[in-house]
């Protein structure tokens, strides 16, 4: 997702409190961000920020933290948090940054859990490495995960899905569940809180597939 640029965006992201201006400076002091020590939630390519905030809400023992490379796409979520549904919640915070650097906002065993959800499809076999779930990725993300830090990826591309599924064995992380039908599965489904692209997609008929695996 790219919205063209819009101009106020950098000065409303960079004005926001929950915006983390310099996130390499709270490397390794989360916990001083959000006051206490409950564990700390990423969503990587968070577009609009329905699915963050929504999680936001309905966990607050957990810190969540939303990471989106445009800062078009990251007011949307800012404005979104503005609202009266939103703007109370403590357990929230942004970052606009290209998740290729996410080993220098965060220390080893900072992070419980990554969110991954409808990301880019690089459909091009010669961008594979720039697709979120390629094994250059999940490195980075054992980097920061605790042990036995899970992944949580939905995506409704079958193809970018399947690769996903082999790049985590290639890995030698271990796969907990998937399903090709996240909305049919009961035991899966529980608790579901859906993104943009997700009731987009699945508005049309498409099926939704999940997949939750466990760091090496
Ligand atoms: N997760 C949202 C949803 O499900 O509705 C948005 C999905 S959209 C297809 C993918 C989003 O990931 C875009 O907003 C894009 O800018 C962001 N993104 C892609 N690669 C990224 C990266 N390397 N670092 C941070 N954000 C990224």
């Amino acid at each position: 997702m790219r919205l063209r640029n819009i101009p106020r965006a950098e000065g409303t992201i960079q004005a926001h409190s929950a915006v983390i201006k310099r996130p390499e400076d709270q490397r390794g002091c989360w916990r001083q961000v959000f006051g206490n020590k409950h564990p700390i939630c990423i969503e990587i390519g968070m577009g609009k920020g329905r699915f963050i905030l929504n999680m936001a809400k309905a966990h607050p023992e957990i810190n969540f933290v939303g990471i989106e490379r445009y800062s078009s796409v990251l007011l949307r979520a800012v404005e979104k948090f503005d609202t009266e549904e939103f703007k109370e919640l403590r357990n929230v915070r942004f970052i606009c940054m290209d998740a290729r650097r996410i080993e220098e906002v965060f220390a080893e065993g900072e992070v419980e859990r990554i969110y991954l959800n409808f990301s880019d499809p690089w459909p091009k076999a010669r961008h594979a490495r720039r697709r979120l779930t390629s094994t250059e990725f999940l490195e980075r993300y054992r980097n920061v995960l605790v042990p036995y830090g899970e992944l949580e990826f939905k995506t409704d591309n079958t193809e970018l899905f399947n690769f996903s599924l082999e790049q985590i064995k290639e890995a030698g992380w271990t796969l907990t569940a998937f399903t090709y039908d996240l909305h049919h599965n009961e035991e899966m489904v529980r608790g579901n809180i859906m993104t943009e692209y997700e009731e987009r997609f699945s508005g049309k008929g498409n099926p939704i597939n999940k997949l939750i695996a466990v760091r090496k």
